[in-house]
């Protein structure tokens, strides 16, 4: 505890996490709580981060409670799976990080040729998922990033001359 927690003597004031307390099953870490030291830190440990929570929702239903909830409580949210692209996040006193490292199903549709993954896969499994029915995903160079991430930032690799990037993979797209 350092003074600023101190409103008064004997009162530990509240801070607007404390009402993001019991989401997510009760896997949500503030400053200060056992555990949140690992939860605050992303596979780029070259980058500090202290957000003002770190909540892992289990599935879609929990993560729209907590952005509910951040939003309540006058906060905003980042997503983060990884962490391997950290630093633009920037500051991050007001902001919940929803670690989405729970939500990893993967589906792959083989009559349509689309994976459809959770927000918190890597490349790893889909691209054995994937294998496993004869086919090839636009994956990068590491099996531990994540999907998401990676599909969102552009996504480049080996196959991008001949297949393009992943963020354009498309079902529609007659390659
Ligand atoms: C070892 C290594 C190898 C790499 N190889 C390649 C490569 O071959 N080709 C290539 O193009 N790039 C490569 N990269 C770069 C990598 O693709 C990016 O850093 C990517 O953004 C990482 O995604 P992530 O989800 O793992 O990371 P994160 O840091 O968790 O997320 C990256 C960004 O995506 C956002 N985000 C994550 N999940 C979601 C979500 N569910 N919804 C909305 N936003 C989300 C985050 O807010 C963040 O801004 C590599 C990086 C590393 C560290």
């Amino acid at each position: 505890m350092t003074i600023q927690d101190i409103a008064r003597p004997g009162t530990v004031r509240r801070t607007p996490a404390q009402s993001l307390r019991g989401l997510c099953g009760g896997a949500v870490y503030l400053p200060g709580d056992p555990g949140v030291d690992e939860a605050r830190t992303p596979w780029n440990v070259a980058v500090e981060q202290h957000p003002a929570a770190v909540a892992y929702p289990a599935d879609a239903e929990e993560t729209a409670q907590l952005v509910k909830g951040a939003v309540a409580a006058g906060l905003r949210v980042a997503p983060q799976n990884t962490g391997h692209n950290a630093g633009p996040l920037g500051r991050l006193d007001d902001v919940v990080l929803v670690r989405t490292s729970a939500m990893t199903h993967v589906g792959i549709d083989p009559v349509r040729q689309v994976a459809r993954v959770g927000g918190g896969a890597l490349w790893l499994p889909v691209v054995e998922a994937a294998a496993a029915q004869g086919f090839a995903v636009l994956h990068g160079s590491s099996p531990d990033v994540g999907v998401a991430g990676y599909s969102l930032g552009g996504g480049i690799f080996v196959y991008a001359r001949k297949l393009g990037l992943q963020t354009n993979a498309s079902p529609e797209w007659n390659w």
